[in-house]
């Protein structure tokens, strides 16, 4: 495993440790299967880059799931063989090509149902579906029992070419909803009704995603959840530790790096001088007067990371002071080792950090540690 060289390399860039993030796939993979749960892995947070969905197909993931029927496509043109789940309700202009590229789908919908059984007859295809059931998160799904409960039996009954594969629930995205034992709960019993009327076991009970993952670490998943769509649970795993307190020390939170290169460092009053109006992005910041102290201006910014509050330094010290689109600034004064012009510093990173850094083709993304198979 040799690490490549930087000469040459151009900044900012995103390392990608490829073993670490099979490490992560697979430990959680592992938990999952001990309690019967298939795991989706979830590509769109890292614009789906093959390598890493390669390291997804290593380590047992079921399906590959995007919200994007465009990144599928990709990764099937790649050469990838396994099942692809879209996890988006699909637009009326994408039927045509989730059946030809997706063996299942989230649905939620009569009409786009149809539209997909009229595609699968033409192009002599059977698709799978998903029905989602919305438990209180709002985004997507059938809110209403009985809505739901007649969709299913329809799907059954009158669509040859539709299977009905299972049905599956979306939490914590819009409304912030905590996944319970009461609420996937409920998602349990109503499949048990559906399979009473159609007379036979639904194949898939899809019970979220990463915030899900915290009733499989209590142990506290209805046992007839088999199925999570897991994206940053298994990438930076960040969240369950930072927002729901978990101890998540197991899992590798480097696998994804931002560096960035410092093109100045200045000693600056920490408070503005002059009258404080809007900045860049036309908010009104409030700034602190912490007096003069040692920054750096880093050439990487909003246009590449989104929000700098979604970046963590690694660099003992490094506090981030703000950004603007192609500027970070951050405070240097307590790093106990020397920083200089031209250093590169690291930042690890949250979520939405992740999704802008890996879909920005001006950013090269640099493979380390290749997984051995
Ligand atoms: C993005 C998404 C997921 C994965 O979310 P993570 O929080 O990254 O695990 C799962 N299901 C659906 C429907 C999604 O859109």
């Amino acid at each position: 495993m040799k690490q490549k060289t930087y000469s040459n390399t151009k900044y900012p860039m995103l390392e990608i440790n490829l073993e670490k993030v099979y490490e992560n796939v697979k430990s959680m993979v592992d938990l999952c299967k001990s309690q019967g749960i298939g795991i989706a892995g979830v590509v769109k947070g890292f614009n789906a880059i093959p390598e890493v969905v390669e390291q997804f197909a290593n380590a047992g993931c079921t399906y590959i799931a995007s919200s994007r029927i465009d990144q599928l496509i990709k990764l099937k043109k790649y050469g990838f063989a396994m099942p692809f789940m879209m996890i988006r309700i699909p637009m009326f202009s994408e039927i045509k090509e989730l059946v030809e590229f997706a063996q299942v789908s989230l649905n939620s919908e009569l009409e786009t149902l149809n539209m997909i059984q009229k595609e699968c007859e033409s192009q002599g295809k059977k698709h799978k579906v998903i029905l989602m059931l919305d438990l209180g998160d709002l985004r997507e799904g059938i809110f209403y029992e009985d809505e739901f409960i007649n969709l299913a039996e329809y799907v059954e009954n009158n669509l040859k070419n539709v299977e009905l594969y299972g049905i599956g629930t979306n939490l914590g995205c819009y409304g912030s909803i905590m996944p319970s034992q009461h609420n996937l709960g409920r998602l349990c019993s109503i499949a048990e009704i559906i399979e009473s009327r159609i007379n036979r076991r639904l194949d898939v009970i899809s019970g979220g995603a990463t915030s899900s993952l915290t009733l499989v670490i209590d142990g506290k998943m209805p046992e007839r959840v088999n199925n999570l769509r897991i994206g940053e649970g298994i990438l930076l795993a960040e969240d369950l530790e930072q927002f729901w307190g978990y101890n998540m020390k197991h899992m590798h939170k480097d696998t994804f790096v931002l560096k960035a290169q410092i093109v100045e460092i200045k000693n600056k009053p920490t408070y503005p001088v002059g009258e404080v109006f809007i900045d860049a992005f036309g908010t009104k910041p409030t700034y602190e007067d912490n007096g003069v102290r040692k920054r750096a201006l880093l050439a990487v910014g909003k246009q590449d990371f989104g929000l700098h509050d979604k970046l963590i330094p690694r660099k003992q010290g490094v506090k981030i002071v703000g950004s603007s689109s192609d500027h970070l600034i951050v405070d240097i004064e307590d790093c106990v080792i020397d920083t200089k012009l031209g250093d590169i510093l690291d930042f690890l990173m949250y979520y939405p950090a992740l999704m802008y850094l890996s879909g920005n083709l001006s950013i090269p993304k640099v493979f380390i540690n290749q997984a051995s198979k």
